[in-house]
């Protein structure tokens, strides 16, 4: 079986503007994720995460290698790939159920099915009974739920998800990961999900990819492989935190031209 995500040799390069220079922010990086697994992405802030990410959902093309989603090259935006950002990106002069709705408009489904499919999402996210309120209404968690719950409601092939929680206090971002986890194991697909927490990736993930401040090099790739659901408190947790956390101190202290790995 071919890969659902297959990143080969891919690189980046930034133009530099008004006589900077050029600025790489990804070499050589090459990653195959199969269909369905739940990748977490890690690796300390300016790696070239969210460069990644944005790789995959094809806003930006790739100056060197090749990205291929269900064996086809990525050449832009598409509604096999979903996206939701730290910050929320609704649509505020709509209520949540207009702005789940609206993707569904979009890909031409009658009022009807766009309706059903709302609720569906809606009622996932525990968001049913504030489905006629503007985002300004909404706490922080909401407003990622309904982000949530607009992407989910297109149905993506792949899930990409850029720190979705990290603008959340502890408390919340924990009931929307349990949540997160709920709702993939009822209807799996491919996640691609982007944190800077060893304990989010611990939560969530099969697979840990830590990526170093070298241009994005992958420095590990660690198998997650504790049952569902994961106790936070329990031994097996806090030992794959431990190994992933060394990961992470070793992408930390790798200097940028350090290729010694
Ligand atoms: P991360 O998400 O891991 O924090 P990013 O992918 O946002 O990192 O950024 C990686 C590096 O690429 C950073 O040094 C950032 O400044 C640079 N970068 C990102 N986007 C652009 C851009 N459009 N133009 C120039 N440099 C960029
Ligand atoms: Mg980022």
């Amino acid at each position: 079986m071919t890969a659902q995500i297959s990143i080969q040799g891919v690189g980046k390069t930034f133009p530099g503007r008004n006589g900077s220079a050029a600025f790489t922010a990804l070499s050589d990086i090459s990653l195959e994720i199969p269909e369905n697994e739940f990748v977490c992405l890690l690796g300390p802030s300016g790696c070239g995460k969210s460069t990644l990410l944005g790789l995959l959902a094809g806003h930006e093309l790739p100056t060197g290698g090749s990205v291929g989603v269900g064996g086809k090259p990525v050449e832009g935006p598409a509604a096999d790939r979903g996206m939701v950002f730290q910050q929320y990106a609704l649509f505020p002069w709509y209520t949540v159920a207009q702005n789940v709705r609206l993707g569904l408009k979009v890909k031409g489904l009658s009022r009807a099915a766009q309706e059903a499919q709302a609720e569906r999402m809606l009622r996932a996210v525990s968001l049913w009974d504030h489905r006629d309120k503007f985002p300004r209404e909404l706490s922080g968690g909401m407003k990622q739920r309904a982000a949530i719950a607009r992407t989910l409601a297109i149905d993506p092939d792949v899930l990409l998800m850029d720190e979705p929680f990290g603008a959340l206090d502890e408390q919340t971002r924990n009931r929307l990961q349990d949540e997160l986890l709920a709702i993939w194991q009822g209807n799996r697909r491919t996640v691609v999900f982007v944190t800077h927490s060893v304990q989010e990736a611990v939560t969530l993930a099969d697979r840990v990819i830590v990526m170093g401040r070298d241009q994005g090099r992958i420095v590990a790739d660690l198998r997650i492989s504790l049952d569902r659901p994961r106790d936070r408190m329990s031994l097996d947790f806090v030992e794959a935190e431990r190994e992933v956390s060394q990961a992470l101190e070793q992408a930390e202290a790798a200097a940028p031209g350090d290729r010694a790995a």
